[in-house]
């Protein structure tokens, strides 16, 4: 697309809410204003273009975000987004308020919807990548994922010391439908025994075997990590494979849920969305249109939205083998 000069931004929180969102609204409204453009929030993500829910922006706007969870633009799923006449609904509010350049902070189906658009409408579209699974490749951070692995940690600490009180062998599900980086590096971090994950094929004879084994050896407290989305189900249906299986193995489930959603974002989230919401702005200055800002190898990485939308990371097979030699 021919860059054209932006001079009015648009920022929106759209999809699942991250931890780190307000952060980067913050830098995005903060480094707009710095360079002389008018910034505007849209509420509930791309609800908020097609029912008009547009507010001008100040700095003062941003004050006092930095350090809160969720999203003071409210975020949401937006069905008519999906259909041309939703967009066009859309397009027709950001031309009444003369927005002629967007932030969307998301997850790859935003960016869908945001790669969409700026086909159909001319308007040029930045992506943050904001999103607690770190499920989108070309970064290699996702703005709240740290605070959601440290939110897990936490909780599965305390889940491992009452564990080893009574010897007990709990499964803990962690969320990630689709990706098991929450699953994979909470389980690593917390010494986990098994780390059970989307993307990788579940053994669940494996699984029984290395549980049987240690049962024989009288290593009794053991720490099943799952992602929600495993092959198998989430935890309550891999507690019901094992206690089928090994019936002495006294077995607790505990699911930890939205928690992993909200709180305070980590310092890494706070920088990596003020850096990451800073060259937001930048690009749309300098004509770099319908790309996603990320951060690879601590430098900025900017890729098409729609290959950001299509891959994912893979995930090394060589973390696996580490979990089974350092849980032995
Ligand atoms: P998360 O990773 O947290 O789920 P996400 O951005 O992937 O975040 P989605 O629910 O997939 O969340 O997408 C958010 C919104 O983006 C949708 O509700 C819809 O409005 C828009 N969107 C997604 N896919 C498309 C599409 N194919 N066409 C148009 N809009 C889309």
């Amino acid at each position: 697309m021919a860059s054209k000069q932006v001079s009015r931004i648009g920022v929106l929180t759209s999809g699942g809410d991250a931890p780190g969102m307000n952060a980067a609204v913050r830098a995005v409204v903060r480094t707009g204003i710095y360079h002389g453009m008018e910034m505007f929030g849209i509420m509930r993500g791309y609800n908020g273009m097609i029912e008009d829910e547009i507010i001008p922006m100040n700095s003062r706007s941003v004050a006092n975000i930095i350090q809160r969870g969720g999203t003071i633009l409210k975020t949401a799923r937006s069905k008519e987004f999906f259909e041309v006449e939703g967009r066009k609904k859309a397009y027709d509010n950001l031309l009444k308020h003369g927005i002629d350049g967007l932030v969307i902070i998301g997850g790859d189906g935003s960016f869908t919807g945001a790669q969409k658009f700026s086909n159909e409408f001319d308007i040029p579209c930045i992506g943050l990548p904001g999103t607690i699974d770190k499920d989108i490749a070309g970064t290699d951070f996702t703005i709240g994922f740290d605070t959601a692995v440290n939110t897990a940690v936490e909780a599965i600490d305390k889940i491992r010391d009452t564990a080893d009180a009574h010897d007990r062998l709990f499964i803990v599900e962690v969320m990630g439908r689709d990706a098991g980086y929450i699953a994979l590096h909470s389980g690593i971090a917390t010494g986990a025994e098994n780390i059970l994950i989307p993307e990788t094929k579940t053994d669940i004879e494996e699984l029984i075997a290395s549980l049987t084994e240690k049962e024989k050896r009288k290593k009794l407290v053991n720490l099943i990590v799952v992602a929600e989305g495993d092959e198998f189900g989430g935890a309550n249906e891999i507690a019901v494979i094992i206690k089928q299986r090994l019936p002495n193995a006294d077995t607790k489930v505990c699911i930890l849920g939205h928690i992993q959603r909200g709180g305070s974002p980590t310092c890494i989230d706070r920088l990596i969305a003020s850096r990451m919401g800073y060259h937001a702005v930048e690009c749309l200055l300098n004509g770099k249109h319908n790309v996603m800002v990320g951060i690879q190898n601590n430098k900025m990485n900017y890729i098409p939205l729609d290959t950001a939308v299509k891959a994912k990371q893979k995930i090394s097979s060589e973390w696996f083998k580490i979990v089974k030699i350092l849980a032995s």
